[in-house]
């Protein structure tokens, strides 16, 4: 396959080259067995996070946030996130990310999402899991019902945003400094409220690395999904993933 090419290439080019301290956000939905597209199988994470305990710094989504800000990481680093608040977070995901210490922040919805905007069935936590997370957890919103916020009103998007920070709050106790669009997508009305709504900063999905001068409002974040081979997972913690991306935005362009 020809994208398999790419990434092999630039994979090789990205540890051959120098290059300066780099700051990665990985994005993952569930770690179950489930055939899911977006699950990750347990022993495949526990792969992935011992790789990145061993090689890089691990670190949490606020240091993103100031790498981004312009005070930048001193070592390659990575934080992890997790979207959507699946049951398994707690029963699979969370028994690995303490095995090495990893400090994640877990995206919530609110206590009835729209499934048919989720796109599954698949278990969420229940209001009682909350206070079986460790002190590696931070929670942040990922708004009530996951719809876009970019396909409401103003008016409603206004309500998801701020609703859903008092839902975190009263299952976690504390109110979320971090958002994550649904489904990735924003614009810049969406980052505005976002702002108004009190957040300290939104993570988006975009696949490539964290670098100064990102808006606080649209951090991009790496997605691993099950179609995520070893390989492709280790490159695109390096430039390789910066590579791509802008090959892949050029490519894009043209097509239009
Ligand atoms: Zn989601």
């Amino acid at each position: 396959m020809l994208k398999n090419l790419i990434w092999n290439i630039l994979y090789a080019l990205a540890r051959a080259l120098p290059h300066q301290p780099r700051m990665t956000v990985l994005l993952y939905h569930s770690v179950s067995d489930s055939p899911d597209f977006f699950a990750v199988s347990p022993d495949i994470f526990d792969r992935q996070m011992r790789y990145v305990s061993e090689r890089y710094a691990v670190v949490s989504l606020s240091r993103a946030f100031e790498h981004a800000a312009g005070k930048c990481v001193e070592r390659d680093s990575v934080a992890v996130s997790f979207d959507d608040g699946y049951r398994d977070f707690l029963t699979e995901a969370l028994p690995i990310l303490e095995r090495y210490q990893i400090p994640t922040t877990v995206f919530v919805l609110g206590d009835n999402p729209d499934r048919a905007e989720l796109g599954t069935d698949h278990p969420l936590l229940a209001p009682e899991d909350f206070a079986k997370f460790s002190p590696l957890v931070t929670v942040g919103s990922h708004t009530l019902v996951h719809k876009k916020l970019i396909k409401m009103s103003v008016e409603d998007a206004v309500r998801e945003l701020s609703l859903s920070r008092e839902s975190v709050k009263e299952r976690t106790g504390t109110v979320p400094r971090y958002l994550a669009y649904p489904k990735g997508s924003y614009n810049e009305v969406v980052m505005h409220l976002a702002s108004e709504a009190g957040y300290d900063g939104a993570v988006s999905v975009v696949e490539r690395g964290v670098h100064p001068g990102d808006s606080a409002y649209a951090l991009p974040r790496v997605q691993i999904d099950s179609t995520t081979s070893f390989l492709r997972f280790q490159a695109k913690l390096t430039q390789a993933a910066d590579w791509y991306y802008r090959l892949w935005s050029l490519a894009r362009l043209k097509r239009k």
